[in-house]
């Protein structure tokens, strides 16, 4: 199969042994030759040293590392100061993000949106970094209606983005009709599928509850039905989500974001599954 872009997204470690493991699976996957990874950022700067120090790192083995970085809850002189950060140790790629704020904390801070978070890059740098947008396949679950979502995506694209990388989805038809409809409003730029590997059935309703993914009946009631047998959970989440990434790049699809967090059995699996060899 020919090489297709890949890129993984990890969270930055709390603990000694977390650091350790992220090291081995970073080691797992570098095989496969991803185009970047990115490591994710905490509302209001929770992460702010851990995202900092994980993308010095990777960047430190030869990986392209792209910072997350949401806005809600930050000033603009907290957002300026870890841009500066960012430029000043030469990384050029980031994803910018609104967040989330934790339910009952604080202020929600001068940039309400993403679109206005790739604005303020923009006017502070320039092109000096290759800006990645979120988008929503089945659509941002406080979005006002599926129309409203869909500008706003466009809004951050015309903001100055390069590239979006979708939430998680395990309904193909929900990402191809979403392509569609935002290149029908004039977007250029890849729309990378975001992929989550199944590997935990608590974990993967509790995740998709949260973010407003839809887990679709027949997937959820088989991996129920395994109950604790983890290894029966693990080979079906594994056919599940390799044939849906088969789909996505017969269809076009310009690359996978896998959401692996920390972990990399399941992503190294799905793309030898798929035969990608990307060296
Ligand atoms: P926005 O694009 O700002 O949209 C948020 C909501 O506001 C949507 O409902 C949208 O329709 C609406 N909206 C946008 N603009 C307007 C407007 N002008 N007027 C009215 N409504 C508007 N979260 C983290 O905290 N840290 C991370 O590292 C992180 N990484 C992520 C990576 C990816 C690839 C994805 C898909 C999500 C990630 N998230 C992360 C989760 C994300 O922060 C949440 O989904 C958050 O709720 C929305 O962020 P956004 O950037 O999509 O927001």
């Amino acid at each position: 199969m020919k090489p297709i872009e890949l890129s993984f997204e990890f969270f930055p470690p709390k603990t000694q042994d977390g650091v350790e493991k992220l090291r081995a699976t970073r080691a797992q996957l570098a095989p496969l030759k991803p185009k970047f990874v990115s490591v994710t950022f905490g509302a209001g700067g929770s992460t702010q040293q851990g995202t900092l120090d994980t993308v010095l790192e990777m960047a430190e083995e030869g990986f392209e590392a792209a910072p997350h970085l949401s806005c809600i809850g930050s000033s603009k002189e907290s957002l300026r100061a870890i841009l500066g950060a960012y430029r000043a140790h030469g990384i050029r790629h980031i994803v910018a993000l609104r967040g989330d704020l934790p339910s009952g904390m604080g202020e929600v801070g001068e940039l309400r949106y993403a679109s206005e978070l790739v604005s303020f890059i923009r006017a502070e740098h320039g092109d000096w970094f290759n800006i990645e947008v979120a988008a929503y396949p089945e659509y941002h679950p406080q979005s006002r209606s599926p129309r409203a979502d869909l500008e706003n995506f466009v809004r951050k694209v015309q903001a100055g983005a390069n590239s979006a990388i979708t939430q998680y989805f395990y309904n193909g038809d929900a990402y191809f009709r979403f392509v569609a409809d935002a290149r029908k409003l004039g977007v250029e730029v890849p729309i990378v599928p975001g992929i989550m590997p199944i590997t935990n059935f608590t974990q993967l309703m509790r995740f998709s509850e949260m973010c407003g993914a839809e887990v679709p009946k027949w997937i959820a009631r088989r991996l129920e039905s395994f109950g604790d047998d983890r290894e029966a959970i693990r080979n079906f989440g594994l056919d599940v989500v390799t044939d849906l990434c088969r789909r996505l790049i017969d269809e076009g699809a310009p690359g996978l974001h896998f959401y692996t967090l920390n972990g990399g059995a399941a992503t190294k699996s799905i793309c030898e599954r798929l035969g990608l060899d990307n060296a």
